[in-house]
């Protein structure tokens, strides 16, 4: 399988892009994730999909994600910071503690972009990752050079947390991070009062995309849902029908503007 290969061939030299690219080599495993994910969305699917309609369209967002807005967004942050080695006191706490630091902090981060993006003067930037009509394990690889820039800053910052580490780390940090954003987007109607106190459902994200604009900027975490919870945010999964729902962005707007973000 591709993605062993590449993992192999991976390892953390201690610069920001490495880690970055280590998620650009990750993007290409598609064919890996779509083995995982077809036969789950085939047995629990949430909606019908004709997957043979969106899939060249999406692979195709997918390339450009890959050799366009990650390589210019990489390109911007190496220019931008230059950070040295690590903090020796940060090094002495355990790894673990560190990576749930980590999280803790770059999903905070996260939030916050999220909820900057959907700001008017913002919201061109995000837009494009509103526009498919459906839902699936696919549907949330559409991130413009503006929208990807604003959601790595925090993890960017937060990196040094994470040094000195292990290769593993970061080969994991950058698998959870890509079947993070299929999981959110997977066209199954999974989701649980209980798993939600904490973290992101599929149905949970469902309401991010809906079209009906009572459910506009809700529900906008990443990885833990209760960044909506504590800031307002936060619409309860357990009280809508997806099967109602229909998802997109209500407006017409031109591919051109629509993929430069702008
Ligand atoms: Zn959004
Ligand atoms: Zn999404």
């Amino acid at each position: 399988m591709a993605i062993y290969r590449q993992l192999s061939s991976m390892h953390y030299t201690g610069r920001i892009h490495e880690p970055l690219r280590t998620l650009s080599s990750m993007n290409r495993t598609r064919e890996d994730r779509a083995c995982l994910w077809i036969p789950i969305e085939r047995l629990w699917r949430a909606k019908s999909i004709s997957y043979r309609q969106v899939a060249t369209r999406d692979f195709a967002a997918q390339l450009f994600h890959v050799f366009f807005v990650v390589p210019v967004v990489l390109y911007m942050y190496d220019r931008l910071f230059a950070y040295s080695g690590f903090s020796k006191e940060i090094a002495k706490f355990p790894m673990l503690a560190r990576i749930a630091v980590y999280f803790l902090i770059s999903d905070f981060g996260y939030y916050w972009a999220h909820r900057l993006m959907h700001t008017r003067p913002f919201w061109r930037t995000h837009q494009w990752h509103h526009s498919p009509t459906y839902m699936y394990w696919l549907a949330g690889c559409r991130a413009t050079v503006p929208h990807q820039f604003l959601v790595m800053g925090s993890y960017v910052l937060a990196a040094p947390i994470l040094n000195p580490s292990g290769w593993w780390v970061y080969t994991m940090l950058v698998i959870f991070s890509y079947l993070d954003v299929d999981w959110m987007h997977l066209n199954v109607p999974w989701g649980g009062r209980v798993l939600e106190w904490f973290f992101v459902t599929p149905r949970f994200h469902h309401i991010h995309h809906s079209s009906d604009p009572k459910h506009y900027n809700a529900n906008m975490g990443n990885v833990f849902t209760f960044w909506d919870r504590l800031f307002g945010t936060f619409i309860d999964p357990a009280t809508i029908n997806e099967k109602e729902m229909a998802f997109g962005i209500n407006e017409s707007v031109s591919p051109v503007r629509l993929i430069a973000g702008l």
